[in-house]
Order: C-alpha cells, then sequence, then structure tokens
C-alpha cells in the first residue's frame, strides 16, 4: 500500500458561515471518525464525519452538530 498517497488535507466548507476551512485527518487515527469542531471564523460546532475505505481512499461528511 502507499500510505503516502493517501489525501490528508480537505478543504471543507462551514455549513454555518460558508466558510472554506482547511482540515487535517489522517487514516491512522481509523478507519471511521467522527469529531466535533468549532469552526475558526463563526465558532459553530461542525461534526465531521470521516470514512475509509478499504482501499483507504477518504471520504468525508460535514455537517451542523446539532
Ligand atoms: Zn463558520
Amino acid at each position: 500500500m502507499a500510505d503516502h498517497s493517501i489525501e490528508t488535507e480537505f478543504q471543507v466548507q462551514c455549513p454555518y458561515c460558508g466558510e472554506m476551512i482547511w482540515m487535517e485527518f489522517y487514516p491512522e487515527d481509523g478507519n471511521q471518525q467522527e469529531m466535533v469542531i468549532d469552526c475558526e471564523v463563526c465558532c459553530n460546532p461542525i461534526l465531521y464525519q470521516i470514512t475509509y475505505s478499504s482501499r483507504g481512499r477518504p471520504r468525508l461528511v460535514v455537517e451542523r452538530a446539532q
């Protein structure tokens, strides 16, 4: 497996204020990750859900944490 080719930086849009934010996630932290991080612009809580396929391809879902 070519681990170095796995994408770790993601540009996401804040579901509240629409600001584009760069986030970093790493597959070493688990095939399924879920975390709430406040938007650095509007300070609302954003729920990040990331899932890695068996081939290591990330799928990121961003929504309001409410
Ligand atoms: Zn925001």
